[in-house]
């Protein structure tokens, strides 16, 4: 396996590989990895003839006071589990390779971004589709792999993709879960032990809702102030949003459309913002 620093050379190295037919797949993240990003490299072996897996963590989705300067960066320890997973190249590449000075260009999706993330995190989704463009020019995959946990990142990144008319397939990779069924997030890192044991409310918050849902239950309304009180119910927990929306558009829905629902939420436990969904 190889580790790439610049651009400039693993795009020369890409271009080449195209030449010779390899199908290229790509997982792009920001390291610290786990089990959930795992998973992604191994799809993209299994299949892809190579594949690369991008580390980098990418200062213009941070907001100013959010956590790029504590995010973990563990580069040696990914490599390691990158390789065993089926990695043949690692692009690490540094913020000022990716955004040399005089860098003035990013990519804004509008609709998608209004609500969710993108009403909390003003500038979070113009910083990550700005790097996934950059980074499918560089790498110009086949396949490119991404995490259902980041809902509405998917669904951004696919329609950057279709409107800007990159010619490559998207595959989203179900959530990989710890055995309590809190989602897998390098951020789960930052949570103290009690932290840790009140972050299962947002796992318990989703099943409750598709229990609901299952048992019949179809006006959304009543379900989203159900799974709210429930939330609350944990004192450690402060819900930023928990809604009930439609899988592909992402507005909100007045009944359950079964197959099409989607009930997402973020919820800061103590100075942890965490996220998680599931579609029903
Ligand atoms: P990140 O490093 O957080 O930017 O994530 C890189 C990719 O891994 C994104 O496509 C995420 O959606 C995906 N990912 C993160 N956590 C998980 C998880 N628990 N299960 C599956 N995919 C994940």
């Amino acid at each position: 396996m190889k580790i790439i620093h610049s651009p400039q050379i693993l795009q020369q190295e890409l271009k080449a590989q195209h030449k010779t037919g390899a199908i290229i797949g790509f997982v792009p993240t920001m390291g610290a990895l786990h089990e959930g990003h795992l998973s992604l490299i191994r799809r993209a072996r299994r299949d892809c003839s190579l594949v690369v897996v991008s580390i980098f963590v990418n200062p213009t989705q941070f907001g100013p006071n959010e956590d790029y300067n504590a995010y973990p960066r563990t580069l040696e320890k990914d490599s390691l589990s990158s390789q065993q997973a089926g990695a043949d190249i690692i692009f690490a590449p540094a913020s000022a390779a990716m955004y040399p000075e005089g860098y003035q260009t990013y990519i804004e999706i509008r609709e998608l971004t209004k609500g969710l993330c993108g009403a909390t995190r003003p500038g979070h989704f113009t910083g990550v589709a700005t790097v996934v463009c950059k980074l499918f020019n560089i790498v110009c995959p086949d396949f490119a792999y991404f995490g259902q946990k980041d809902y509405q990142q998917c669904q951004v990144i696919k329609r950057m993709a279709a409107d800007l008319n990159f010619d490559l397939q998207i595959i989203v990779m179900p959530t990989v879960r710890e055995a309590d069924g809190l989602a897998m997030s390098s951020r789960n890192a930052y949570l103290s032990p009690e932290e840790r044991k009140a972050a299962t409310i947002l796992y318990c918050a989703l099943q409750k809702g598709q229990k609901m849902i299952q048992d019949g239950v179809q006006e959304t309304a009543l379900i989203r102030e159900t799974l709210q009180n429930f939330t609350q119910l944990e004192k450690l927990a402060q819900i930023d949003y928990l809604e009930i929306l439609h899988t592909e558009t992402l507005a909100p829905i007045s009944r359950i459309q079964l197959g099409h629902t989607l009930i997402v939420l973020a919820v800061k436990i103590g100075r942890t913002r965490l996220i998680d969904n599931c579609v029903v």
